[in-house]
């Protein structure tokens, strides 16, 4: 018998998302406008930041935050060899240098041990990335941080809802960049959010996010807005539309449940793994404050102990309609970073 293929991920889409679709399309209002507005202050509210920026992927939240920490050319900022494209490419959109380092075997997270030993003179921020989920060593990164000098912005791609030495994921860096692209823990499609203490940085990626035009480009074709606008930079295109923000705010208010199921999901592997010494599973995080957002569940295989490599491994579990994926080929193996 056919057995129905399980994909490696779904969105989980309902109906409230489907209805705020059809209501802002008929509102008569498409792009950037009240549904932005509300999605950014729920999303501030839900993750206890002062600032969230709404823009239309994760990766322009990136971008945009290293130029509001004034990254430019020459600059080296260190990233994590296990991440995707996005992280280090942001850093060559401003004709700076991503500097790669090595991980943490059990939790995919950047080391911090190796980090301390490619800081140079030049080294001006670091970009952690809390894989699959994982918040990464936050008290260590900063003190190397604060010690050199370097901002920190956090690549939360995989980190809604996170929480590391009692705080949300989204309080603790410099800007902390979130993404709703489809396969993420919330989605809007596609769409990102960065968040930050810092009102400062919150308007330059506010100003730079939509044609770095002055004080609420957005509005100037509604009867609250003025025709008369200002240039201060030549800003990018990177606003979110009111129809992403619609899903956005449903999808926010199921944040916890849908947190609670792959949880849920994450405890029945680690169970169902703890007798298989073929398959390595993730560390879970059980301390008192710290919550694993489970965005991914990666296992390593202890390839010593098969007789299979991973491509077969991949096409095994295919063949019993299992999808899976590669999280990630580290950057330093892909043809350009080499
Ligand atoms: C998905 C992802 C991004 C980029 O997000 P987009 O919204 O697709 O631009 C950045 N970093 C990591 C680690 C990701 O997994």
């Amino acid at each position: 018998m056919d057995k129905e293929f399980l994909p490696c991920h779904t969105p989980d889409i309902g109906e409230a998302e489907v209805q705020a679709v059809v209501e802002t399309l008929r509102s008569g209002w498409l792009t950037t406008g009240p549904k932005v507005k509300q999605f950014e202050e729920e999303f501030a509210e839900y993750i206890g930041c002062r600032h969230a920026v709404a823009v239309n992927s994760g990766t322009a939240a990136l971008h945009l935050a290293l130029e509001a920490m004034g990254i430019r050319e020459g600059d080296e900022v260190i990233v994590p060899t296990m991440t995707f494209a996005a992280t280090a490419e942001v850093v060559m959109y401003l004709h700076a240098w991503p500097v790669l380092v090595d991980c943490q075997r059990d939790t995919l997270n950047l080391d911090p041990e190796q980090l301390e030993k490619v800081v140079s003179p030049k080294t001006k921020a670091i970009i952690p990335v809390h894989f699959g989920g994982h918040p990464c060593d936050m008290a260590k990164i900063l003190e190397i941080a604060r010690h050199h000098n370097l901002a920190v912005i956090e690549d939360a791609a995989h980190t809604l809802p996170a929480r590391y030495a009692g705080k949300m994921i989204g309080t603790i860096g410099d800007i902390t960049c979130f993404s709703f692209y489809a396969t993420k823990t919330i989605t809007t499609g596609e769409g990102g959010m960065a968040t930050t203490e810092n009102p400062e940085w919150a308007e330059r990626m506010r100003v730079m996010s939509l044609h770095g035009i002055s004080k609420d480009a957005w509005k100037r074709y509604t009867a609250a807005g003025s025709w008369y606008y200002e240039i201060l930079s030549p800003g990018y295109k990177y606003n979110l539309t009111d129809v992403a923000a619609a899903i956005g705010i449903q999808q926010l208010k199921k944040c916890d449940r849908f947190w609670k199921q792959r949880q849920y999901y994450a405890e029945l592997y680690r169970q169902g793994f703890s007798d298989v010494p073929e398959i390595t599973v993730p560390p879970i995080l059980k301390r008192e404050g710290y919550q694993h957002a489970w965005h991914l569940y990666v296992i390593q295989l202890e390839l010593e102990r098969l007789c299979i490599d991973r491509r077969e491994f991949i096409e095994l579990l295919k063949e019993q309609r299992i999808g899976t994926s590669v999280h990630f080929i580290p950057l330093h193996l892909h043809p350009y970073y080499r």
